[in-house]
């Protein structure tokens, strides 16, 4: 199968249809129809084999989690899902994975109303850079430079599942299939940045730990952070493991992280809840900048390895 085959078999209609495209896959470049009310969210990530994701891994969860994770960038930033592109390095054509890849991928886009316009195909070692366009009011983004002193600091759902899975499977033992799930199939918190547009005043999604995130927060705002261990949410295998680093430092969540007056946090908690996602209070921001966390008895604790840096 070459190349234009391959586009036109897997490519050339993936995820929803929407009318404001005039031109998608096969031209020299989409044409598309622009909203003039609202601001264009744009967002790229690259995932490489050996590091992003064992070069084994399944294509169809290869294929979901390479569009997730741009679309947790479009949650973190309140935007609503519009097309995106995707510049594919394959080792070759093998027309199985093909099919697998392309239905995580599409079977994704279509649940969140987002449709592939475009890319590139080449040859190499495998790797899959996807760019996504979402649109955002004005008055609905969810900047990482708006946390405020005495704001909530507020996390969706659990921590530290997708590490625990890491972890697991780096040291040979068997992965639970629930952990399993969390770390390949990353369901992001689209429905719920849109939900918290106007509400929170500022959010990141957890890609790399949420020390880390919430830390990028803090500096886009300068300020600081107190931050309970106790309240992190953990699911029972995270908590059974009795080790805190998975929740602070473990990567791969892709929950929300945000902050808000805490009067708003019940109406906060409320709208979420209607998505069936849960939101928990851990924390306060505070004037002085820098992290701070307490333990069980309120004991101040150190974090060795905050998160995932490329070049650290
Ligand atoms: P060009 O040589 O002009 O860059 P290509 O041969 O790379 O064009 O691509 C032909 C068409 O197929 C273009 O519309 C391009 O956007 C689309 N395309 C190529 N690879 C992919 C892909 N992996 N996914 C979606 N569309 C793709
Ligand atoms: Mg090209």
């Amino acid at each position: 199968m070459g190349e234009f085959e391959l586009i036109r078999r897997y490519f050339s209609d993936c995820g929803a249809r929407r009318a404001d495209i005039a031109v998608g896959v096969g031209d020299d470049c989409a044409l598309l129809r622009p909203d003039s009310a609202r601001l264009l969210a744009v967002s790229i990530d690259t995932l490489v084999a050996g590091v992003h994701f064992f070069p084994e891994v399944a294509p169809d969860a290869l294929g979901h989690k390479a569009l997730a994770v741009n679309l947790s960038d479009l949650a973190a930033m309140g935007a609503e899902p519009a097309w995106f592109t995707l510049a594919l390095t394959l080792p070759a054509s093998d027309p199985d994975w093909l099919a697998a890849f392309a239905d995580g991928l599409c079977g994704l886009a279509r649940r969140f109303g987002i449709r592939l316009v475009g890319g590139d195909t080449t040859r190499g070692p495998l790797a899959v850079t996807l760019q996504v366009h979402g649109w955002v009011a004005q008055d609905r983004v969810l900047p990482r430079q708006g946390a405020r002193p005495e704001d909530w600091v507020c996390v969706t759902g659990n921590l530290g599942d997708a590490a625990l899975a890491l972890r697991l499977k780096r040291l040979g033992e068997s992965v639970p299939e629930i952990l399993q799930q969390r770390l390949d199939r990353p369901w992001p918190r689209v429905a719920e940045g849109l939900a918290l547009g106007g509400l929170a005043h500022a959010a990141i999604d957890l890609s790399d730990g949420l020390a880390a995130d919430l830390g990028h927060v803090l500096a886009a705002s300068g300020v600081g952070a107190r931050l309970r261990l106790v309240d992190l949410p953990r699911s029972p295998k995270v908590q059974a493991t009795g080790d805190w680093a998975l929740a602070l430092a473990g990567g791969d969540d892709y929950e929300l992280c945000l902050t808000l007056a805490p009067e708003r946090f019940e109406e906060a908690r409320t709208r979420l809840a209607a998505l069936g996602c849960p939101l928990t209070a851990i924390g306060q921001i505070e004037v002085t900048p820098g992290l701070r966390l307490e333990g069980p008895e309120g004991q101040p604790i150190t974090l060795v390895n905050s998160g995932y840096d490329h070049f650290g």
